[in-house]
């Protein structure tokens, strides 16, 4: 080969790897503006998703009380000042389900507002937690006339509306305070003494049964105990 034909042979194969060198740059810039394309649409639909779960948590639980309404279902409506649905935080771990509400708590439509709302308020910040950073309920909406207990019929009346609330919150844990919630939630009649201090299953949610506040207001010695379950439930709502 002389030496023009040399020159074109070496020219020809620069342009060719030149046009390689290019086409190859842009496949590498390609990817990686759609790499960064996915890597955006995955964060934003995650936040989307988080948005979504979260709005829709509280308006469903919204939903479910104006669908209660002024609810006549049980003759505890005769009696009540206020049907007292529940409070706190929608996307909380932990939910504390009570028994009825009291004298307090059907003055002002709020759960755990009395004595017993008081220590539970304590308890819920020994376990390093605010009223807001959970949720608060009872099995009854509505307060039995002069805090008896209540009746099969009414929590029969009246379950499927924790049921819905349970749902929709989903949580990690429910704490049951009482022998009413835990016996209602387990359907079991064990007794409160014998059920509590070890984890048991509430559709697939892990439930710790406990003294009800009310009954450490009554027997300050059982306080002891209440301390174990809820160290128990701090140490399952970390893992
Ligand atoms: S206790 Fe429950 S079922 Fe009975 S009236 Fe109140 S909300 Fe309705």
């Amino acid at each position: 080969m002389d030496d023009f034909n040399s020159d074109i042979a070496v020219n020809g194969m620069r342009a060719e790897l030149l046009g390689a060198v290019k086409a190859l740059k842009e496949i590498v810039i390609n990817q990686n503006s759609l790499t960064v394309g996915l890597k955006l649409g995955d964060k934003q639909q995650k936040i989307k998703k988080e948005k979504t779960v979260s709005g829709s948590k509280e308006e469903l639980l919204k939903i479910t009380s104006q669908e209660m309404g002024n609810c006549q279902l049980c003759p505890l409506a005769k009696t009540r000042k206020n049907l007292v649905f529940g409070a706190g935080n929608p996307e909380a771990k932990i939910v504390f389900v009570g028994e009825a509400p009291g004298a307090d708590e059907d003055e002002q439509g709020i759960p755990f507002v009395g004595r017993a709302g008081q220590l539970l308020t304590d308890i819920i910040k020994a376990m390093g937690f605010q009223r807001k950073d959970v949720y608060i309920c009872n099995i009854l909406k509505c307060r039995p006339p002069g805090n008896r207990n209540p009746q099969p019929d009414e929590i029969s009346k009246c379950e499927p509306f924790l049921k819905k609330q349970l749902q929709i919150i989903s949580p990690k844990i429910i704490c049951a305070l009482g022998t009413f919630a835990a016996k209602t939630l387990l359907r079991t009649e064990i007794p409160i003494s014998a059920l509590r201090g070890r984890f048991h299953s509430y559709e697939g949610i892990k439930l710790m049964p406990t003294y009800h506040p009310a009954y450490l207001l009554r027997n300050p010695s059982a306080k002891k105990q209440v301390w174990e379950d809820v160290q128990m439930i701090m140490k399952e709502v970390k893992t």
